[in-house]
């Protein structure tokens, strides 16, 4: 194991071994500890444990050598080429994350401003739940950068300034550098949730942002075995003290298998991630010129109203893709039926490519006008380009989207 100070020239060697510890059996990888509590020596060393004065495990809901790897791994890459450090706790999936994050920053009477387009349990939760506990959510186009400073001087209840980017369904990307900038402005916590980019494409902490979150169960698990999330910050002292009472109360704490699964599937986060990217540049550019395919949104593309902010601040603009198919619900759902070596489900990261057509899946139960709103238009269709080979992608594409 490199010497903790070993200066990674790369992304993929920290991807590689950043967080790791040796083992006191001289195990090469972290086991999977599954021990639900920890024992001490003697009464004394147990208060010391609890006391904080000696570090060391107490109880799985607290803590466990397999997440803290995890943990170390993803903060190390969140980091990567900053002079920062970062602490990172794993919770159980991408939603406990969310609501740590929430709950652990705001009380009732404040609000969270945000945009519209965000992953869908998100919105949820800031429409349907935290309303109960009195905090409520403002929604703005923030890519109008006046609006938005406008609202936060108008407000001073506004408290979180929570991001996307990019977000769901049509990938639309907002200004991680000036968006951070008008909230420190105003003394607001900002929160990125970076699941879609992944620390390869884009870190939000280069720009002053205060959290970063992931759905591990994406890219950075990258094969679809575990659900997981993570919630990073940079004020060591919140994290360790309110955040981490927190998520220790809430109960969403991550299980030591799901961290090892993330282990293993991080180490290729780099490889994964060109193979993704390359390919669905490559997707995008054949469904661009296809006659059955009426738009496409693919922050690669410069007709994409956000593609000057993906060049800004990704190192590529992603592997996710959304395209509209000319023959509306009938066109989709005769597309989603044809498809033979891509898979029809939602979700999002694995090497598999993944294709979901929300009129008729996830968004089916929603008024066509409220989620036309929203972009989720009739004939909408979402992509997860995978890591296959991309002559097959396409042929598989070609035989989905023949109109004869
Ligand atoms: N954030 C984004 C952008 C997502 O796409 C998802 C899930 O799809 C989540 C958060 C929630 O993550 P999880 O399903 O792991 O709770």
């Amino acid at each position: 194991m490199p010497d903790e100070k070993f200066p990674f020239a790369g992304f993929g060697s920290a991807a590689v071994h950043a967080g790791h510890e040796t083992d006191p059996r001289y195990a090469h990888l972290v086991p999977i500890y599954a021990s639900s509590t920890y024992v001490y020596d003697n009464a004394e060393q147990g208060m010391k444990r609890f006391n904080g004065e000696e570090p060391g495990y107490i109880y799985g809901r607290w803590g466990n050598p397999t997440s803290t790897e995890a943990e170390e791994k993803i903060a190390a890459l969140e980091t990567f080429g900053l002079d920062l450090k970062v602490k990172g706790i794993l919770h159980a999936s991408g939603m406990a994350a969310i609501t740590t994050l929430m709950l652990g920053t705001l009380k009732s009477g404040d609000k969270i401003l945000t945009h519209y387009s965000l992953y869908g349990g998100t919105e949820e939760l800031i429409h349907r739940v935290l309303p109960g506990l009195g905090i409520t959510a403002v929604i703005a186009d923030l890519r109008q950068l006046n609006e938005v400073e406008d609202r936060i001087k108008r407000d001073p209840s506004i408290r979180l300034l929570y991001l996307e980017t990019p977000a769901n369904p049509t990938i639309q990307c907002v200004d991680l550098a000036d968006l951070s900038a008008i909230g420190k402005r105003h003394g607001l916590i900002v929160a990125c949730d970076n699941t879609f980019a992944t620390p390869y494409l884009q870190q939000p902490f280069k720009y002053d942002i205060d959290f970063v979150m992931h759905s591990t169960t994406k890219f950075l698990n990258g094969h679809g075995t575990a659900i997981g999330g993570i919630l990073l910050g940079r004020d060591e002292e919140r994290m360790s003290g309110f955040i981490t009472k927190t998520h220790r109360l809430l109960g969403g704490n991550a299980n030591p298998f799901d961290a090892f699964l993330l282990i293993n599937g991080l180490k290729t986060l780099e490889l994964r991630m060109d193979r993704h990217c390359s390919n669905a540049a490559k997707v995008a550019h054949y469904l661009q010129g296809h006659s059955a395919v009426a738009a496409i949104n693919y922050a690669g593309l410069s007709s994409h109203p956000d593609y000057a902010i993906a060049q800004k601040q990704m190192k590529h603009p992603g592997a996710m893709l959304s395209f509209e198919l000319k023959g509306g619900l009938e066109a989709g759902i005769q597309f989603m039926d044809r498809l033979k070596m891509c898979i029809r489900t939602v979700s999002l990261g694995t090497c598999d490519t993944l294709l979901s057509h929300p009129a008729s899946m996830t968004h089916y139960g929603v008024p066509k006008e409220q989620r036309e709103q929203y972009g989720i238009t009739d004939g909408l269709i979402r992509m997860n380009v995978g890591i296959e080979n991309i002559e097959d992608i396409i042929t598989d594409l070609e035989q989905a989207l023949d109109t004869k």
